[in-house]
């Protein structure tokens, strides 16, 4: 869980102001290197570009040697292209594509991951002949919390197992060649057990396919946010799929790549969030810790009841007391950390917000038309800005409002 010293710390934000993301170089280059030390022969790394779509960030993890980038929407599919991603590199796992979107991932030429039965009916009929690739549900779901899990039948992600007779009527109407099987059960299991379970049940599904180029279990490795939490084992992990996904590749007939798609894995512990204490007020019954960040930079608190550890930088020595963290966006959910015992900040104090790597910068919105903040690249004590700061001017167009 990164975070930097306090002279670095007073140092960027002299330099940037707060509040401001740092993410450390070192950490995304080790996650990479970490699953590859652990990971079997034929298993691809695809990034999940929605964790954080910082160009910077991503051309690093590349650096590092990923091999290539799960896409959500037609623009992170440009961006991975950008970023020097070949089409073969890219997968779309698009949901509740309109035909629009549809045709816009068959002109950029990439294998879209279908999820319903309606979309493989649109995209056959659209495009007859082509490759395509079917996300799965396979039933089984994971997740830190009720709001992330993406499998089971209450997730609206996937075709169910049970319409598998239906997918293969449609893809024989269609001809469409059947390139890969994915499936996704959610973000942070810490189990391998989970991840087990969940591999079998995509690869059970797979093998009802001849002539796949691909398997994808998909990501959702867990991430430490409680520096009491230990890190997931990840030789656990894939020793537990091992012989399965040997078996299965066995059975396929022709060589297949494996892929993972980490997000999280790969950049939330790079990262940390500083901010400026601006505010101390104590409610007799709570003591609010009033800072110059919020939702509008970091919402998982609010929007999944997520814990982020919360560091006071400045005064790591202060004694310790029980506050609530809380940013300055009008909105009661706007609580960054609930009743958490730490030094007790001063006015003017930095605070470290942990883990803030995925799903924040890249969730981060102009609510209260405050601006998004920057963010610098930490590397060895050097510092670079990987995103600049915008004025009134730039952020305002940057909305594209044509008449001030
Ligand atoms: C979000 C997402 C991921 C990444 O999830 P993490 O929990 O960040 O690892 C992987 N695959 C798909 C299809 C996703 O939607």
């Amino acid at each position: 869980m990164f975070f930097p010293d306090k002279v670095s710390a007073e140092k960027i934000i002299k330099k940037y102001s707060a509040p401001v993301f740092v993410t450390d170089r070192k950490s995304l280059d080790n996650q990479v290197q970490l699953i590859k030390k652990h990971s079997l022969e034929n298993i691809k790394i695809f990034y999940a570009v929605k964790a954080n779509y910082n160009p910077s960030i991503i051309k690093t993890l590349k650096k590092s040697g990923i091999d290539g980038i799960d896409a959500v929407s037609p623009f992170e599919i440009e961006l991975a292209k950008r970023c020097g991603f070949a089409k073969k590199q890219i997968i779309f796992t698009g949901n509740n594509s309109g035909d629009d979107e549809l045709r816009e991932i068959f002109r950029q030429g990439i294998t879209p991951n279908i999820g319903s039965l309606s979309e493989l009916e649109r995209f056959g009929n659209m495009f007859n002949g082509s490759d395509i690739s079917i996300r799965f549900n396979s039933g089984i779901g994971a997740g830190e919390s009720k709001y992330v899990v993406t499998g089971g039948s209450k997730s609206k992600f996937g075709i169910l197992e049970e319409d598998i007779k239906e997918v293969k009527n449609i893809i024989e109407k269609y001809s469409l060649n059947v390139i890969g099987i994915h499936s996704h059960i959610g973000s942070g299991f810490y189990k391998a057990k989970v991840f087990k379970r969940a591999v079998r049940s995509i690869l059970k599904i797979a093998s009802n396919f001849r002539n796949l180029e691909f398997v994808d279990l998909g990501g959702g490795f867990g991430v430490r946010y409680d520096p009491k939490a230990t890190s997931i084992n990840l030789e656990e992990f894939f020793t537990a799929i091992k012989n399965d996904i040997k078996e299965f590749v066995k059975n396929n007939g022709r060589p297949i790549d494996v892929i993972i798609e980490p997000g999280k894995f790969l950049v939330a512990e790079s990262t940390c969030l500083l901010t400026k204490v601006t505010n101390i007020k104590n409610n007799g019954s709570t003591v609010f810790i009033g800072t110059d960040t919020g939702i509008n930079h970091i919402i998982r608190p609010a929007l999944y009841s997520a814990y982020h550890h919360i560091i006071n930088i400045s005064n790591p020595k202060a004694s310790q007391k029980k506050v609530t963290i809380v940013g300055n966006i009008c909105e009661s959910s706007d609580v960054l950390c609930k009743d958490i015992k730490m030094p007790l900040p001063v006015e003017g104090d930095i605070l470290a917000i942990l883990t803030a790597g995925a799903y924040c910068a890249s969730m981060s919105s102009l609510y209260n038309l405050r601006p998004y903040a920057p963010e610098v690249l930490f590397d060895n004590g050097k510092i670079t800005e990987i995103r600049r700061s915008l004025d009134f001017n730039q952020t305002l167009s940057g909305l594209g409002f044509s008449a001030l």
